[in-house]
């Protein structure tokens, strides 16, 4: 173990700090990051500090000493990961996930690149070409979609605005073949407006975007020419993509300076040259388009159809709509397009073998801002699901293995986010289900009364409380405000908005309009404008449900996979890259759970196999097994291979499976077969 690292750069792995104490952990981890070693494990967990300068890491170097070696060979490093996941691919044809969590800024999407970009040094020696095409398309498709979907938050310059799960497929050779990319809840919003010292999306693609392109789309560079970018526009382009694609983003700006009046009863639209670019951008007719943006279509009954004016209010609104729906449209069509670059083409498994998979999921981290509204409680609640897996997974299924394999066992207690998860996603009374309920109800209803239904129904639970519930805490607001008591800490959302952003509404008008639109790539993101008034009965899927559903599939979809975790910590808020905040480094290593995690771990053996496998490996380094022994089960003959390398102390025997309790024992084992 010539490479292991020394006593004075703490402790490689949590699991040998000498006592298991929050203090201890913290120390370990300042020390470390104070040397530039930003990462230390937990068994096979890697925990990650965001070190804010460049280290020299990640280059070729580095990828040759982490190539094909074991987890412990080396000192800590996403490679050796990335390794370790590759390798439990290939050797054992496991389909594996790579959960990336930790609050905005940590250095999640970092962390997936360079995860990314590992796997795609060590794949496809003999270089061909249309494994070296499916590559360079997943490690350009970051790019485009950070260029589209990242903004410049008061958390991160480079903030991911959408979560993203990227599936690699491999064949039986070990080589990408395809991909597919998922995105969740794109925070659209964010094409209208920016937070306070944030900058929405399309701002950084003005900036970035070449003068012939501005011009075609009638668009100039600054941003505070439009009323979408205007805020929190000035500052650098530093993090922004330079990913580029034909399509429409121009509309949704033109749009955004679209302003109305109202002169007797009619509303119009204050100055009409920018319908008509607008009407250009988007390939429809100048008159059908003014006419979506100032009227809308209904029912009356028995296939009658009349037009409804809109005030000058509703117009805005239903362009508010529009562009937000045309950015997200934009969005999913680009992911639908690298989608359809990646896919992976002509695998038969019949002739390939079986096709295995590596996702990576880089979704938003647990975010509190300021006002905190319906986004931030969608991402929090992801962040549950995703704590509850990781609980489940690392912390719950080790215990039930070992009592199931009849190892003893001494139980551990932690914390389960579960009550959380069901406040908000329980069908019939979670808050989602009484958001949806609110939104059925006829327009009547505003987000107070959704907040009163709240405080009515849910005051008993014990991580639900409201100013009305507790009147004395002047941190909420009357009427507007409810808080959640999250595994990660205390958030106050307000419910302004709430009802809107659920309900999600576009008039079918505009999906008319569009779905009529000249331009072929526009009419194809508007199936749904095919239908007329009359026949749209059913009322769509609400925002809270489609993202609760994808989330719910999402876990499963990783629950039937062997995970990996990547646990990124921030070391503070300045962005500094000396500072080590310890009060902000103690409050997310406590609701990651990774005191939890190390006490499982050191409580616990590093690895576990069945009997029959851990012989097939490992016969040839011992001569009561090899070639085939004669004992009378494989325990007893997985029991003399140990005893004859002396590790007896070091393992446990289960009922049909030896548990390992250092990892060192395996890498010895595997030197072994190595020199033979
Ligand atoms: P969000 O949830 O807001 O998307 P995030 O966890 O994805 O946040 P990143 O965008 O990955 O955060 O990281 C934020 C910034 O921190 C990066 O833009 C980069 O400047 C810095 N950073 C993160 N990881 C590293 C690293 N390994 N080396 C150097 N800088 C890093
Ligand atoms: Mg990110």
């Amino acid at each position: 173990m010539a490479e292991l690292e020394g006593p004075e750069f703490g402790k490689a792995d949590f699991v040998l700090l000498d006592e298991v104490t929050m203090e201890q952990f913290l120390e370990n981890l300042r020390l470390r990051f104070s040397q530039g070693r930003i990462y230390t494990y937990i068994g096979e967990v890697v925990v990650a500090v965001n070190p804010y300068r460049t280290l020299a890491l990640y280059g070729p170097p580095m990828v040759e000493r982490y190539r094909g070696r074991e987890l412990y060979e080396r000192p800590p490093h996403l490679f050796a990961l990335a390794d370790a996941v590759y390798k439990a691919m290939k050797r054992r044809a496991k389909d594996t996930c790579i959960v990336i969590s930790g609050e905005s800024g940590a250095g999640k999407t970092e962390a997936s690149k360079y995860i990314m970009q590992y796997i795609a040094a060590i794949t496809n020696p003999t270089q061909r070409a249309e494994v070296e095409r499916v590559k360079n398309v997943l490690l350009k498709s970051n790019c485009v979609l950070e260029a589209f979907g990242n903004a410049k938050t008061n958390r991160n310059d480079n903030s991911s605005r959408f979560g993203k799960y990227m599936d690699i497929n491999f064949d039986f050779k070990g080589d990408p073949t395809g991909g597919h990319i998922h995105n969740y809840l794109l925070e659209k919003v964010r094409c209208l407006w920016a937070q306070t010292g944030g900058r929405c999306s399309h701002g950084n693609l003005l900036l970035g975007a070449p003068a012939t392109l501005l011009t075609s789309l009638h668009l100039c560079r600054d941003p505070g020419t439009y009323r979408y970018t205007q805020e929190g526009a000035q500052g650098d382009v530093s993090g922004a993509g330079g990913g580029w694609q034909e399509g429409t983003r121009g509309a949704s700006e033109r749009g955004g300076n679209l302003r109305f009046t109202q002169e007797d009863e009619t509303t119009l639209v204050e100055d009409t040259s920018g319908v008509s670019v607008l009407a250009e951008l988007t390939a429809t007719a100048p008159e059908s388009l003014r006419r979506a943006l100032l009227t809308r279509t209904v029912a009356a009954g028995a296939g009658e159809l009349i037009e409804k004016v809109h005030s000058p209010k509703e117009a805005a609104y239903a362009r508010d709509a529009c562009a937000k729906a045309i950015y997200e449209r934009l969005f999913c069509w680009i992911v639908g397009r690298i989608n359809a670059g990646i896919a992976a083409r002509g695998y038969d498994a019949r002739v390939h073998g079986k096709s295995t998979v590596i996702g990576v999921l880089d979704i938003y981290g647990f975010e509190i801002f300021d006002t905190n509204s319906f986004e931030q409680f969608c991402i929090n609640y992801c962040n549950e699901k995703l704590q509850q897996l990781f609980i489940e997974l690392i912390l719950r299924q080790e215990q039930a293995e070992y009592q199931r394999e009849g190892i003893t066992w001494q139980s551990i207690e932690y914390f389960s986010n579960e009550p959380i998860v069901e406040l908000v996603e329980q069908p019939h009374h979670g808050i989602l289900a009484l958001l949806d309920e609110a939104c059925l109800a006829a327009g009547t209803v505003t987000d107070h009364l959704f907040l009163a239904s709240m405080d009515t129904r849910l005051g008993h639970h014990p991580h639900y409380t409201s100013r009305k519930l507790c009147p004395t805490d002047k941190t909420m607001e009357f009427n507007r405000d409810f808080r959640i008591k999250h595994y990660a800490g205390d958030v106050t959302y307000s419910v302004e908005g709430f009802l809107d952003k659920n309900k999600d509404t576009l008039f079918q008008d505009f999906k008319r309009l569009f779905y009529n639109s000249v331009d072929p790539v526009l009419r194809a993101m508007w199936p749904d404008g095919e239908q007329s008034i009359t026949e749209v009965t059913k009322r769509p899927l609400t925002t809270g449900t489609l993202f609760k559903n994808s989330i719910v599939a999402l876990v499963e979809n990783l629950a039937s996979k062997e995970p990996y975790y990547v646990r990124c910590i921030k070391p503070n808020d300045q962005k500094s890259p000396t500072l080590f905040d310890v009060e902000r480094c103690r409050h997310q290593v406590s609701y990651l759970g990774l005191l939890e995690n190390v006490r499982v771990r050191r409580a616990g053996f590093a690895y576990r196999q069945p009997y029959h496998r851990f012989l097939l490996r490992y016969k040839m380094t011992c001569e009561y097994t090899w070639p085939n022994h004669l004992m009378a089960s494989d325990q007893e003959a997985t029991q003399a291979l140990l005893e004859q390398h002396g590790f007896q102390d070091d393992v446990a025997y289960g009922h049909t499976k030896v548990f390992i309790r250092t990892p060192r024992t395996l890498v010895c084992l595997e030197q072994e077969r190595a020199q033979l």
